[in-house]
């Protein structure tokens, strides 16, 4: 495991990124994060049990990125969005990024990919290879696709019982899922938890299907 930094948030903290790389024939390469929303604990936590797991039992054949605390200000602070304010999720530079926002808490910043947490994810997308994204969250429960995420999302729903949504049923202009997913073809899954769940539930719950979900993926071609 190589620990990296990934960049630097917009009061320029450092973002550490974790990348196992597995045997050189590893052709395929999957981006974790977690903590894009920093008052949705549940996905950091499932984020730092993946490294662990990955420490312990490394991937055969399947290079994996981890950035477990994406929003590092607002996981530092426990908001949703950084310290400019900014729903991260909402800044990204689509083809539908508006600056229209209904309350403060979707607030998209003042241009597309304005802020720094996302000029890395860009940076890293187009210096990187990357087949497939899986983005931990914390709402209500589900797995919204983007793009073709079989077998991890079908594995994952499978054994944890999320229901796979490809629309969660109102427009998220500027979001990672309509970013990569859908604009740049890169699978995106977003992996929503239970919000305000106990931790160890998140572990004992969701860590083995996410670990045996990239296993699998490995093994498809
Ligand atoms: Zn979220």
């Amino acid at each position: 495991m190589k620990t990296f930094l990934f960049g630097r948030s917009s009061k320029n903290l450092p973002v550490f990124g974790y990348k196992f790389e597995s045997s050189p024939e590893a052709i395929k390469h999957v981006l974790v994060i977690g903590g894009v929303h920093g008052d949705e604990i549940e996905g950091v936590v499932l984020a730092r049990g993946l490294i662990n797991s990955l420490i312990e039992n490394p991937i055969k054949d399947l290079n994996v990125t981890i950035v477990p605390e994406f929003n590092i200000e607002g996981v530092l602070l426990g908001t949703r969005q950084n310290h400019t304010g900014v729903d991260l999720n909402r800044n990204l530079p689509t083809k539908d990024w508006s600056s229209d926002f209904k309350k403060i808490r979707y607030y998209p910043g003042p241009t597309p990919c304005s802020e720094p947490e996302n000029k890395n994810l860009d940076q890293f997308l187009n210096s990187e290879k990357i087949d497939y994204i899986i983005s931990l969250h914390s709402w209500k429960p589900m797995l919204n696709v983007n793009g073709n995420c079989s077998p991890i999302s079908d594995h994952i729903s499978e054994k944890t019982g999320l229901v796979i949504k490809k629309d969660i049923g109102y427009p998220t202009p500027g979001s990672l899922g309509t970013y990569t997913g859908l604009e740049r073809s890169l699978p995106t899954l977003t992996y929503e938890l239970q919000k305000g769940i106990d931790l160890e539930e998140v572990l004992n719950v969701h860590l083995q299907p996410l670990y045996d979900s990239l296993t699998l993926y490995a093994k498809t071609q």
